[in-house]
């Protein structure tokens, strides 16, 4: 399924993609009915993910419900409808990993003309819940902090059952879903705060997330999905998960070492090659540059960047 927060009458509220594109809203459909779980009736992903099952088979009975032409009034059509991030304010700062891809940790080194090479264990950092923004939102530019504000499209991991010292053998069963997240960085801020990543990749609006959740078992193989970026048309990223160097099941095992996995959290599993800074002029995004990230089976995520005007 295909799991999305729509923006109706000025609050979040969850929805279910249906076979034509249009969107149901889970909670309006339930309304007053009993039989389904509380989270169906919350109204929002955080506490789907947090029930699970109970709460996908609900969601699935009124899925076939809508099909069957009910719930027309808790549906909104594809056009109508306004997208947030699938989860709007995440419970805790995206996991990131960084340099997770050859040819991306190749291009670096010839545009830094270094060695930066693979690391042993992988890199790690977090982007600020002030960050997440959804699809269409405007990412800011903040003129007099950044010149080199850049792209990364990743697969993006949500974590459904808790978890610490998860194997690799069992790194999926903790998976919930997926989504995509752009990476915005500012790389001239990334360079000189000691070479750590935090404050240049932690920018307001520099998260944006969506444009849903696909669930795990509407994925094919999460390691096979043709990942791409384009920006105002032009493609710039052109690659496959199936290149990571720490593929999923390792990245869950790593980072859960001696740290909890909870439900709703988000890890981006790191960035193809073809970023701007990498390129030879390199190309950094302006004020009105639109880019769109698509991954396979999971859908294409548009944001466009707007000059931040004010101080507040
Ligand atoms: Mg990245």
């Amino acid at each position: 399924m295909h799991l999305a927060t729509l923006f109706v009458n000025g609050h979040p509220a969850a929805a279910v993609q249906l076979s034509d594109g249009s969107f149901l809203e889970i909670a309006k459909a339930a309304s007053d009915r009993g039989e389904f779980t509380t989270a169906i009736h919350t109204g929002t992903l955080q506490a789907v993910i947090e029930t699970g099952d109970d709460a996908l088979n609900g969601i699935r009975t009124l899925v076939a419900e809508a099909e069957d032409g009910r719930h027309t009034t808790a549906t909104h059509t594809a056009s109508n409808a306004i997208l947030l991030a699938p989860i709007p304010v995440p419970r805790k700062n995206v996991f990131c990993v960084g340099r997770n891809y050859a040819e991306h940790i190749a291009e670096g080194e010839r545009a830094q003309n270094k060695k930066i090479g693979v690391t042993e264990h992988p890199v790690y950092f977090t982007k600020p819940c002030t960050a997440v923004i959804g699809p269409l939102a405007s990412i800011p530019v903040f003129q007099s902090l950044s010149e080199s504000i850049d792209y990364e499209v990743e697969l993006t991991v949500v974590i459904g059952k808790a978890g610490r010292n998860i194997t690799r053998e069992r790194a999926f069963e903790h998976v919930f879903g997926y989504t995509i997240m752009n990476d915005i960085t500012a790389r001239d801020v990334q360079r000189r705060h000691g070479g750590q990543y935090f404050k240049g990749k932690a920018l307001d609006g520099s998260c944006p997330l969506g444009p849903c959740i696909v669930t795990a078992d509407a994925i094919s193989d999460p390691q096979n999905l043709a990942i791409g970026l384009s920006v105002n048309g032009e493609q710039r990223q052109s690659g496959n998960t199936a290149s990571m160097i720490f593929d999923i099941p390792n990245l869950i095992q790593s980072l859960s070492e001696g740290l909890t996995l909870e439900p709703g959290d988000l890890i981006a599993t790191g960035t193809p090659s073809g970023v701007g800074y990498a390129m030879d002029p390199p190309h950094f995004l302006k004020h009105g540059d639109t880019v769109i990230c698509e991954i396979a089976e999971i859908g294409r995520l548009e944001n466009t960047l707007h000059n931040e005007i004010g101080t507040s």
